[in-house]
């Protein structure tokens, strides 16, 4: 395919393997970015893509997403991503799942694949039968579904940016707008609640809006009327791109933090944001909840541990913010910064660790 190898030394992927299955129609591929810091572990997407172009574009950029991802949280992990071209709803069959868990299998480890959209956790429990390198699953020491962890730790990446915005720590009273209750939004509106936040909230699906406002007594507005709503903080927990030259002039909030992967649309928006005075905790690092929370498994999971873990989102969102301020950057260049200074490290202690081994031979 022209371009592939163009795209992969230019985002510095290890390996792209392209896997099929005519028994059951599978059509996958994984990407390992990096194995630097450890396996690549990171969820696999079924989506009924337009052309195999958009599948390769989509695992090469969310895998090197994943790197980033794992540095940040100080987890010991590489980043990885698998994209299987079907639609989750109507094509999807166990006989699938096991073919592609056979292919997660062949790589002995060097990815890791878990949950992601068009995932559930029904299905990483069928793989489990096949191969080990699945977490996420709810049998043999499976964690479940991460969403609830993943906003727990938005919860705290918002309230370090709060308080880095000078507004203080307490929650109490101040004003959230949330655009998607779903698995992750539905959870963080728990936590606001919880808080005594006064939330405002949107979703294109009736059901999850009802929800929320029976439970937590949100105020609702329409999906086109959520950026403009006079709030404190914007929490994108929808799609991607919610940040973008249409949307961000509607921002009346000091600060955005939410679980959306992807929020910039293009890099210039996070300037943007920087440029209005908007405190932005970068998507991928206020994230990692999920993603702390899946890791866990590879060493026996420890709920406990997970949450002392996951409350360090506010310490590195923190951190990001203060680099950001220190170097006069924008927050998502800083966790990039971040990441690589990370990933840097890594790749000096794997030269020293060979040495060593060398010498000891
Ligand atoms: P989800 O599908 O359960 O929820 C997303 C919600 O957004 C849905 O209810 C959907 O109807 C709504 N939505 C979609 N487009 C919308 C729009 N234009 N306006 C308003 N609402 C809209 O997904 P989720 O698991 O809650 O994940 C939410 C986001 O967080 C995604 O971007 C995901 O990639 C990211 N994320 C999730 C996890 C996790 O643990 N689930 C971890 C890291 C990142």
């Amino acid at each position: 395919m022209l371009g592939v190898f163009h795209d992969l030394e230019t985002y510095g992927h290890e390996q792209v393997t392209f896997f099929h299955d005519k028994e059951s129609g599978l059509k996958a591929i994984i990407g390992v970015h990096s194995t630097v810091l450890g396996p690549a572990l990171g969820g696999c997407r079924m989506w009924k893509y337009t052309d195999e172009q958009a599948a390769v574009r989509d695992v090469l950029r969310l895998s090197r997403g994943m790197t980033f991802k794992a540095a940040v949280a100080g987890l010991k992990l590489g980043g990885g991503k698998a994209v299987i071209m079907a639609d989750s709803h109507t094509e999807k069959t166990p006989e699938m799942l096991k073919a592609f868990a056979r292919a997660v299998e062949s790589l002995q480890g060097k990815y890791i694949t878990a949950e992601d959209v068009g995932m559930t956790v029904g299905d990483i429990d069928t793989m489990r039968g096949i191969t080990k390198y699945a977490v996420g699953g709810s049998n043999e020491g499976g964690s479940g579904d991460p969403s609830g962890m993943t906003a727990f730790g938005v919860f705290q990446g918002m309230k370090a940016a709060y308080k880095f915005a000078g507004l203080g720590e307490n929650l109490e009273g101040v004003k959230v707008a949330i655009q998607g209750v779903g698995n992750v939004g539905y959870h963080l509106a728990s936590y606001l609640s919880a808080a005594g936040a006064k939330l405002v909230i949107t979703d294109i699906y009736p059901g999850q809006v009802e929800k929320v406002v029976q439970e937590f007594g949100a105020e609702v507005v329409a999906p086109d009327q959520i950026y403009g709503v006079d709030c404190d903080i914007f929490a994108p927990c929808a799609l991607g791109s919610a940040l973008n030259a249409r949307t961000i002039p509607q921002l009346k909030c000091k600060v955005v933090a939410g679980s959306a992967n992807n929020q910039l649309e293009v890099d210039s928006d996070g300037f943007d944001l920087f440029s209005r005075g908007i405190v932005y905790a970068p998507d991928y690092a206020i994230n990692s909840g999920g993603l702390i929370n899946v890791a866990a498994e590879l060493d026996g999971y420890n709920h406990e541990k997970v949450v002392a873990k996951v409350s360090q989102v506010f310490n590195t969102i923190e951190n990001i913010l203060e680099i950001s301020a220190s170097q006069g950057i924008p927050p998502h260049q800083a966790a990039d910064t971040l990441a690589q200074q990370k990933i840097e490290e890594g790749k000096k202690l794997q030269t020293v660790s060979k040495m060593v081994a060398c010498s000891s031979k």
